[in-house]
Formats: C-alpha cells, sequence, structure tokens
C-alpha cells in the first residue's frame, strides 16, 4: 500500500511539473532576427529564458522558479544584488562546467565568477552585443535620503541579437537613460511600488523611449489595466504575459 502511494505521489509530482513546464512553454514569445529567431519565456517575477542560436541564457535566474527540466545556462545575466535578482541557489541550479554570468559590478561581490559590466559599458557573447543600462531610483526609497536602488549598483540591459534589440529595465523608476533609449524592438519594463515605479509612470517612460513592443514585468501587484490604458493609442503594443504562474 505504501509503495503504490509513494508511486502515486512520484506521478502526480511529475504530471504538476509537466503542467508547470506545459504553461510557461504557453507563454514562449518568439521574435524573429536576421540571424534566427529569438524565444523568450517568462518564469517568474524578473526571471526570465532567453533562448537563440542553439545557447540558453537566464536574466535573473531566482526563486521560486523550479528549474527542473529546463535547459542549463549557457550564460546568466544579473542585474542588481536583491534575492529576487541575484540568488546563488538558482545560479549553482542551472550552471555547467562552461556557463558564463555577466552581472553588475556590485553583484561580483557575491557571485565572484561573475564577469562585470558597469553601466554604459558594452559587451559581445555569442552573437550578442549587451549593454548595460543604469537601473535606479530617482525618488523612492527605505527612508528619506535613501534610495531602494543607487545609480550604478543596478543594470538594465540592451540586448542585440541579429538587428533585433532587447529592453531589460531591472529595477528602475523612468530614468533619463531610459527615456533615451533608441530602436527598442521589444522593452521589458518594471513596475511595482514601493520599489520601482507605477504603471502611469512606467508607461510615461516606455512613451519617451516609443518600442514596438512592450512586456510588463517585475509588476508584483501593478494594476496592469492602467498601463494599458496609459499607452492605447500610442502605436506601441503592449503585451501581456503571465509572470506569476499558481
Ligand atoms: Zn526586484
Amino acid at each position: 500500500m505504501k509503495a503504490i502511494l509513494i508511486v502515486v505521489y512520484a506521478a502526480c509530482t511529475l504530471l504538476f511539473a509537466l503542467a508547470a513546464l506545459a504553461n510557461a512553454a504557453d507563454q514562449t514569445q518568439t521574435f524573429p532576427t536576421s540571424a534566427g529567431p529569438v524565444k523568450i519565456t517568462p518564469l517568474n517575477h524578473a526571471s526570465t529564458l532567453i533562448e537563440a542560436g542553439g545557447k540558453t541564457i537566464y536574466l535573473d535566474p531566482a526563486k521560486p522558479v523550479k528549474f527542473a527540466g529546463l535547459p542549463k545556462a549557457d550564460l546568466i545575466l544579473i542585474t542588481d544584488i536583491h534575492g529576487d535578482h541575484m540568488d546563488p541557489d538558482s545560479i549553482k541550479e542551472i550552471s555547467k562546467g562552461d556557463t558564463e554570468i555577466i552581472s553588475s559590478p556590485a553583484v561580483v561581490q557575491t557571485v565572484t565568477t561573475a564577469k562585470p559590466i558597469a553601466n554604459g559599458e558594452t559587451k559581445s557573447w555569442q552573437g550578442w552585443t549587451i549593454e548595460a543600462i543604469p537601473a535606479y531610483n530617482l525618488k523612492r526609497g527605505p527612508a528619506p535620503g535613501k534610495l531602494f536602488h543607487d545609480k550604478g549598483r543596478g543594470n538594465g540591459y540592451v540586448l542585440t541579437y541579429g538587428g533585433k534589440r532587447f529592453y531589460f529595465s531591472g529595477d528602475t523608476e523612468g530614468v533619463p537613460e531610459m527615456r533615451a533609449l533608441k530602436n527598442i524592438d521589444v522593452a521589458f519594463v518594471c513596475m511595482n511600488l514601493p520599489y520601482t515605479m507605477p504603471p502611469e509612470e512606467a508607461a510615461d517612460a516606455v512613451k519617451a523611449f516609443h518600442p514596438k513592443i512592450v512586456i510588463p514585468y517585475h509588476y508584483r501587484g501593478s494594476d496592469l489595466a492602467v498601463f494599458q490604458k496609459e499607452l492605447e493609442e500610442t502605436g506601441i503594443e503592449v503585451r501581456l504575459l503571465e509572470w506569476y504562474p499558481k
């Protein structure tokens, strides 16, 4: 009897894992580029899976994502030091012998194998160009005179592959460096209070740099209908994905 229960339990666990994977796969967005398709899958909150040219990239892999069944990383990109972006356990789980890690310099203090890329710097990796865009608070912080994200510590990234430019904002308000971005095809933009910005401010910043497509991410608790409404009739496509699977 006990053995049967264990088998049933194992089968159920596997089914749940498969269902979770199928769910994640449903959310995968495929973008054609001159170097072949780029597939982007939302995993949770800021954690994102990017696949192109047979290579696997994770952005901010962190709990509560279950990585079992997902491919190992060729590259891990990390934006900042908070646990929803930098998680040594998740990094360990998806790493193989030749996994490379690129992160903001502050992350290197904890993830010592990461190669630092500072705000404004550019690196090349396997057909990708990686550009670090400043991600920081202008006014919001845990106490007067303090910011949740100080300028210089966190990176957003513009990732270019086959002529297509993908922007991941990291944790930021609508800073001038975001507003000044040019020729972004797909923008992943954060919003959530109190840490980053409300949907109205995110929409205002998005209007300023006018990506072709914008996908809200890192939006826990935000009213996406407000974001959508603000961007109506701007010609910017707002694409909503499920970043908080149950
Ligand atoms: Zn965050």
